[in-house]
């Protein structure tokens, strides 16, 4: 992702870009409101590479910060599978 988008996005920059994140976030909203499973993984796919785009803007290894808080169990219950009560 930085590869291909870092030159543009710092162009854009953070903020512009955290409003881009929020845009895919509502289109994602729109479309698993209608269960429109193409459009929900499209949507997410974007809303990943746009949380990429700010991780990069910021300088944050996203998958090493990732994997440090979710790679083994829950980080609040610490089990796996979690068992924290649903909200
Ligand atoms: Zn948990």
């Amino acid at each position: 992702m930085k590869d291909l988008f870092y030159d543009k996005d710092k162009e854009r920059g953070k903020e512009k870009t955290l409003l881009k994140l929020v845009e895919e976030i509502g289109e994602l909203s729109e479309a698993v409101l209608l269960e429109d499973i193409d459009k929900i993984s499209e949507e997410i796919t974007d809303v990943i590479a746009w949380t990429a785009s700010i991780a990069n803007l910021l300088e944050i290894d996203i998958e090493k910060v990732f994997f440090k808080k979710y790679a083994d169990s829950c980080p609040k219950c610490n089990n796996n599978p979690c068992s924290c009560n649903l909200i």
